[in-house]
């Protein structure tokens, strides 16, 4: 199986206010020319695009190609639970959006630390386990954010578990938060294939800084940084797929083309990034990956990941307020609310898998962007 997968959680969109605005000309191509390059892992979950993630699927795949022709991950939202017979109406409701009658890897979504007394109390496992047993599932694992010893933990607890998805990149390999060496040394010590997300880190190793972009260049001016990121991924020995999220032909067309001429990150480069590291981590003051997670249960719906970009992109700036202007627009124009309509009720805190403390940099955002 070539190892890169579509993720299907950042998908295009016509409106970026509207989830549901999904465009489907484009996704459409995208997923051909994934398709027709040998490529056919595609990953969704239940709360992608407030579930048009999973919709999105059905309509590019389902009832466009064969159901041997491609492969499907899905996941069960644990931390949005509160009783065991939530989990059969969420996996029927997924099998209908998405138009299948199994899930190739069905996973634990967000399995963490925070969530533990829940999906304990419910039974997850036993359920997947018993999703196994009836065929509705091909194989079971987990997502997890979590440190390395929680994940030794849970995976000592439930040798059922097939595989793991965690979140590696350059950046959070040796980080102390994410601590992803670490967690991918537990998956390896337990002989478990892995799943790597956020192979780019929202975007964040995209738009590096230009320092790090001529650092790049000049070592060799053939190689883009997006390469440099996911050379790094697929270098690891136990990595059976890397998901991407990609969001347009022209990330298609890149992504697969690194995939196909791959060669794998040597010393020196290895060195190159290490010092990519520390100039990206001085630049970057909210490690906020875009994931959406915090929008969903954030009362006053505020679009948490915007306005950290927003900030992050301004304190990049040597100048003042440059993006105080695209900030005013949003506050003025979008269907969310401002940051400073935040009413520190921490239930976006319960599921940021970054562990980023989010009304305290809302209030950063609104001080700069006020001021
Ligand atoms: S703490 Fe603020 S941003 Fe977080 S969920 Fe509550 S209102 Fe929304
Ligand atoms: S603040 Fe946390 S939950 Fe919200 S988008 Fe960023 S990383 Fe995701």
């Amino acid at each position: 199986m070539k190892k890169l997968g579509f993720g299907l959680m950042r998908l295009p969109l016509i409106n970026d206010n509207d989830p549901s605005s999904i465009d489907f000309d484009k996704v459409f191509e995208m997923v051909d020319i994934f398709m027709k390059n040998g490529f056919n892992y595609f990953d969704t979950a239940h709360t992608y695009l407030k579930g048009n993630s999973e919709k999105a699927f059905r309509k590019a795949l389902v009832d466009r190609y064969p159901r041997d022709s491609y492969i499907i991950a899905d996941k069960l939202p644990i931390f949005n639970l509160t009783n065991s017979s939530q989990m059969q109406d969420i996996f029927d409701e997924q099998l209908e959006r998405c138009g299948v009658d199994y899930f190739d890897y069905y996973m634990l979504h967000n399995v963490s630390t925070k969530h533990m007394k829940k999906f304990t109390d419910i039974d997850s496992f036993g359920f997947v386990r018993k999703k196994k047993r009836e065929g509705k599932v091909k194989h079971i694992g987990i997502s997890c954010h979590d440190s390395p010893e929680f994940l030794d933990r849970i995976l000592n607890e439930h040798p059922e578990i097939e595989f793991v998805q965690l979140q590696i990149n350059y950046l959070d390999w040796t980080d102390n938060n994410i601590r992803a060496r670490d967690c991918y040394e537990v998956a390896c010590k337990h002989d478990l294939p892995v799943i790597i997300m956020e192979p780019l880190k929202g975007g964040t190793l995209v738009d590096v800084p230009s320092t790090v972009k001529d650092m790049f260049n000049n070592y060799d001016e053939h190689d883009s940084v997006v390469s440099w990121a996911i050379r790094f991924n697929l270098s690891l020995d136990n990595v059976f797929m890397m998901l991407s999220g990609m969001k347009s032909v022209e990330d298609i067309n890149e992504n697969i083309s690194i995939v196909d001429n791959f060669k794998p990150i040597d010393e020196v480069e290895k060195s190159i990034l290490n010092k990519a590291v520390d100039i990206i981590n001085d630049t970057i003051e909210i490690k906020c990956t875009s994931c959406n997670y915090c929008i969903d249960v954030c009362p006053q719906n505020i679009n948490i990941p915007k306005y950290f970009d927003l900030y992050n992109k301004q304190k990049l700036l040597n100048h003042e307020n440059s993006y105080s202007m695209y900030y005013n627009n949003y506050v003025s124009y979008s269907n969310h609310a401002s940051p400073d309509k935040c009413i520190k009720c921490k239930q976006c805190m319960e599921v940021c898998p970054q562990n980023i403390n989010i009304p305290n940099n809302l209030e950063k955002v609104v001080k700069t962007f006020d001021n």
